[in-house]
């Protein structure tokens, strides 16, 4: 799953991948904004989270349909509650 994310200060959009290859150093990739001044740490732990989720939720899925293919994961409303939950709503 490749997670898109965007800048809210230049308004570029970008992987959210990209912004731990070579190392996270919490800046913008575009613009190079310090999202989080101040919780770099907590920012890293945080973006590295949400990427082994998505890579976890993916997978589980993908198990799943393996071997109970008529079990349907209602995409709509996961994707209402994601985005509730990601506080984009
Ligand atoms: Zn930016």
């Amino acid at each position: 799953m490749d997670i898109g994310a965007w800048c809210g200060h230049c308004g570029e959009s970008f992987r959210l991948a990209e912004m731990v290859d070579g190392g996270f150093d919490g800046r913008c990739p575009r613009c190079g904004f310090e999202f989080a001044f101040g919780y770099l740490p907590v920012a890293s732990a945080a973006v590295h989270d949400v990427l082994t989720a998505a890579a976890a939720l993916e997978s589980a899925a993908q198990r799943l349909h393996d071997v109970a293919p008529r079990l349907h994961i209602d995409a709509r409303k996961l994707n209402t509650d994601l985005t509730a939950a990601l506080g984009e709503s």
